[in-house]
């Protein structure tokens, strides 16, 4: 078996992880360091079971925060790195010739008791919503490689994420690597066994790959923006089809249409 695939790394959904108050996961906060060791691990045993499953290319993106997090130098070498930020593209370096993709570290949508849940920043936004329900950053970021007909394979994180994933994409291999208490409180498992655990599922996902599908969000489709701050809503720059700005709903909320879910990033 050959195939290309990408890991996409986000870190607070990793092992014994939990953020600092009032902080999330910034760089330099406590625990930060932490995250970045176990989103390595976690990363790289995704990569060994790719690799072991006969794999000839697998790109890992790095896209926690700034983009430059992981300790690449404890990946397989064959590994490529997708890092950095600024260019506004979702899954760098990923198009319709890729097998499938892979989420490790990612994080429950804003919902009460998950572990740093939010949805890309959550000094920005309240909630996101596609057509009236709620989504995360692991849907839109789903959707997005699902538009160039890549299938979603796998996802690790803690129980609450893991449960909205299942709900997206239930064909995906999964593995939680916590529970979650509060947001910045979980009871996880050892990083040891959730390394073990992936290297294991990621290899049932490869092996079960003709079950896996891309996840595609029918377009156009409606969405619906509620930030933090007034004045961050009243700086939406996003526009419908048409090129008229987003409708406001309230002094929070957005509202419009768009024809690609890449769009949201693109403005
Ligand atoms: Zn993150």
């Amino acid at each position: 078996m050959s195939g290309k695939y990408c890991i996409s790394v986000d870190l607070e959904g990793v092992a014994c992880v939990v953020g600092a108050y009032g902080q999330g996961l910034a760089e330099g906060t406590k625990g930060y360091a932490y995250a970045v060791k176990q989103g390595t691990r976690e990363a790289a045993s995704a990569a060994k079971a790719l690799f072991d499953s006969g794999a000839d290319e697998v790109l890992i993106w790095d896209c926690h925060g700034s983009g430059v997090n992981l300790d690449y130098d404890k990946f397989d070498p064959r590994c490529r790195f997708a890092l950095g930020a600024g260019s506004r593209i979702r899954f760098p370096g990923v198009d319709e010739s890729f097998d499938g993709v892979l989420f490790i570290g990612y994080h429950a949508y804003d919902t009460p008791k998950a572990t740093l849940a939010h949805a890309y920043s959550s000094s920005t936004f309240v909630s996101h919503k596609i057509n009236g329900k709620e989504i995360g950053e692991l849907q839109l970021d789903a959707a997005i490689a699902g538009k160039r007909g890549v299938k979603t394979i796998f996802v690790s994180s803690d129980n609450v994420c893991v449960e909205q994933a299942k709900e997206t994409f239930p064909w995906a291999k999964t593995v939680v690597t916590k529970d979650c208490l509060a947001w910045n409180n979980c009871i996880s498992r050892h990083p040891q066994t959730v390394c073990d655990d992936i290297y294991n599922s990621v290899k049932s996902a490869v092996a079960n790959i003709n079950d896996m599908k891309p996840y595609v969000i029918k377009t156009p489709f409606e969405l619906s923006v509620t930030y933090k701050r007034i004045e961050y809503a009243q700086g939406c720059s996003l526009r419908n089809p048409d090129n008229t700005p987003f409708e406001t709903v309230d002094a929070y909320t957005r509202k419009g249409i768009l024809a690609d879910p890449e769009h949201y990033f693109q403005f």
